[in-house]
């Protein structure tokens, strides 16, 4: 009688955080009613675009979903201002893994003060086009680095119970037609490049939540896409958290059965409220027999298991709390904008600039005192920070007194040229329309240059730029990305040598848009589409420097590429072992760096791989490795870094799965893809 009288007023299972996962999934399961799995498929509705709706009955909270990549936006965060991180590309150009971590926590700390439960972040499609008007929300042109940098975040961000989200699964590489488009890819270059970040960091890290992309991959919607949800992310690669829609994409699944391609498809929330998951059309579906309960059941679990894990149910005190606007987030964010950043010219040493020695500078351009953190500024990813330091005020608290109008007769002149978030910049759905800088730019850049012998171009871009004609004309270019609330101090701080830049380009910087992959050929059909709103990735897996090195064209400046303002040595590079069988195997590279300035520095060594003799063709070289080191004047640090037998592989479409081939690999040791510093050789038996 008393046990009976305890377990009706007892709490369920569910609720109790002592239990484990699963069961509290399977009894909260248990409980539901079909409306209310249906519900839980999809969101809150016309006016709540970023949360589902409790149900009281089970005590079942709001979940909560948040952009983005940038740290917490506005838009979807009860219109709060946050931390404005630097964009992904300039993270990414840090190839700093401890680094990524850190802002993983940090962005995860700011959603939990706010109540989020879900973080939209990382953005990793790879760059297919320099022109893709997301390029600042991404990472690389490298499935590698990618994932590589991505693991780390995932990891800091789901530290603080907040989940992680995998965007834009797959192959969202433009967003001319995103919406419409059907990006034709073969089965080798969709997995070895368009998909090989995500199961990356899938294995290594974890996320809780995938977002599909907008357009079709080989002519199926990504939220109805069988093979992309069923087959590869849960059967193949063991994937058991959330698969959510981009805002508004079910919508263009127009067939007379999207409801049941979707959900059988794998599709496990349709937000921001539903089209094809009304709760009609799924009861419907459901009892034609279109898809089963079981389907059912596990798309529902896929939602509370991740509810569970970022503590939906559990009580505050057991979970991390957050922090935002800390005064150590704003030196993070200011820390990692200044080790983005990449020196790709400084000549007779004009940086940095000597604060002591000047007596006057003068400060141009159209990113001069811009600010970048305005509400859906660029999209989805605009973060609305409580201030932001331009470049104008970062200078100025540098050297006020010392600025002054007009070029000539300066002691330096500083254009803050570059792109920003409008049309034909970098922004959600749109494209750029060219790869150089607008006129009016390329004209003060040269005017400027034309008066001071002493110009330095700052670029605040969040994509390549072609410079062919005004780089001859001044003295250094530095690129600073988009770095976030505090890029002006981060700016004035390289500038005048506070932090020495060790940033290198995760991008490949073209001299012209016909020498990169998307565009050799000039024809719609391979970018932006054709007339059937199909576009045809003809160069396979050749992206990025893969292209550039196969048909060996001379880049602007190649990828891995960045100078620093201290010099270093390097001694020969040896290898732990020459021979591996194991494919979980790995060996470890090392090389003796010294730093022979007078100021400190960091370098990042990387390793690129080469197949010798391959059945299949193979890029001439791949990133399999990287390690940076930060290395005080005079002081020698060993370098060592981890080089897997996994990342010699390759996809074998015969088997539908990867291949590591047996035979000669050549390990190349750089300083950027087109400056090795040595060679090992390695035989995979
Ligand atoms: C973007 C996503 C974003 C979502 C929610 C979409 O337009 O493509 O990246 O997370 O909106 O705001």
């Amino acid at each position: 009688m008393l046990s009976s009288l305890l377990t009706m007023t007892a709490d369920p299972q569910y609720l109790d955080d002592t239990t484990e996962i699963e069961n509290r999934v399977n009894d909260l399961l248990s409980k539901l009613t079909l409306d209310e799995k249906f519900q839980l498929l999809t969101s809150h509705g016309r006016h709540r675009l970023y949360s589902l709706k409790p149900i009281k009955r089970l005590k079942i909270p709001s979940f909560k979903l948040t952009d983005g990549p940038l740290g917490i936006a506005m838009h979807s965060a009860g219109f709060s201002k946050n931390t404005r991180f630097p964009a992904t590309v300039s993270l990414a150009a840090t190839w700093n893994r401890a680094l990524m971590e850190k802002i993983g926590i940090a962005m995860g700390k700011e959603a939990r003060a706010v109540g989020q439960h879900v973080l939209l972040a990382p953005g990793i499609n790879i760059s297919r086009t320099p022109l893709n008007g997301r390029t600042f929300e991404y990472f690389s042109e490298d499935p590698y680095l990618t994932k590589e940098l991505a693991i780390p975040l995932v990891k800091g961000v789901q530290s603080q119970r907040v989940a992680a989200c995998l965007k834009h699964y797959a192959a969202n590489n433009q967003e001319v037609d995103r919406r419409s488009l059907s990006a034709e890819i073969d089965e080798r270059t969709l997995h070895e490049i368009y998909l090989r970040s995500f199961r990356g960091v899938l294995k290594e890290a974890d996320p809780w939540s995938f977002m599909m992309c907008y357009n079709k991959v080989n002519g199926t919607y990504g939220c109805a896409n069988e093979y992309l949800i069923q087959r590869t992310l849960f059967d193949s690669w063991g994937f058991n958290g959330i698969v959510m829609t981009d805002w508004f994409a079910s919508g263009k699944v127009k067939t007379a059965n999207a409801t049941q391609a979707c959900i059988n498809a794998g599709l496990t929330l349709e937000m921001p409220w539903p089209r094809v998951y009304k709760t009609g059309a799924l009861r419907k579906a459901l009892n034609n027999g279109e898809f089963t309960e079981e389907t059912l059941n596990d798309r529902v679990s896929r939602n509370l298991r991740v509810m569970m894990l970022t503590g939906l149910f559990d009580s505050q005190e057991h979970l991390p709390e957050g922090e935002r606007n800390t005064p150590e987030h704003q030196d993070l964010v200011r820390c990692a904008a200044e080790e983005g950043m990449v020196l790709l010219k400084n000549e007779k040493e004009l940086l940095p600039l000597n604060i002591e020695d000047l007596t006057s500078i003068s400060l141009h351009g159209a990113n001069l005192n811009k600010k970048f953190g305005r509400f859906l500024y660029g999209g989805s990813s605009a973060v609305s920070p409580p201030r932001e330091i331009t470049p104008k005020r970062g200078m100025e608290d540098f050297c006020r007194d010392r600025i002054k109008i007009l070029p000539r007769g300066a002691d330096a002149a500083i254009v803050f040229a570059g792109l920003n978030h409008g049309r034909g910049g970098d922004s959600e759905s749109m494209d750029r329309e060219t790869l150089h800088l607008p006129k009016k730019q390329v004209e003060e850049i040269k005017k400027v240059a034309s008066e001071n012998q002493q110009t330095v171009v700052c670029i605040i871009a969040g994509s390549p730029i072609a410079m062919d004609e005004w780089i001859d004309d001044v003295e250094a270019v530095l690129v600073c990305w988009y770095g976030g609330m505090e890029a002006g101090h981060a700016i004035a701080n390289i500038l005048f040598g506070n932090a020495s830049p060790s940033g290198k380009l995760p991008l490949t910087f073209p001299k012209q848009l016909e020498d990169s992959p998307a565009h050799s050929t000039g024809n719609r059909k391979n970018y932006p589409g054709d007339n059937e709103k199909r576009v045809y990735y003809d160069e396979g897996i050749f992206v990025g420097y893969r292209w550039f090195d196969e048909k060996t064209i001379e880049p602007l400046f190649p990828f891995g590429f960045g100078k620093s303002y201290t010099q270093f040595e390097y001694g020969p590079v040896s290898i732990s072992r020459q021979s591996l069988s194991n494919p979980e195997g790995s060996i470890i590279i090392r090389v003796d760096v010294t730093n022979t300035g007078d100021r400190p520095g960091a370098e990042v060594v990387q390793v690129y791989s080469k197949d010798v003799k391959a059945t299949v063709k193979r890029p001439p070289q791949e990133l399999v490795g990287f390690e940076k080191a930060i290395i005080g004047p005079g002081e020698t640090k060993t370098v060592s870094i981890a080089v897997r037998a996994e990342s010699l592989a390759y996809y074998d479409d015969s088997k539908h799965d990867w291949f590591i081939e047996p035979g000669e690999f050549i390990l190349r040791v750089g300083l950027s893809s087109r400056d090795i510093i040595g060679e090992v050789n390695l035989t995979y038996e």
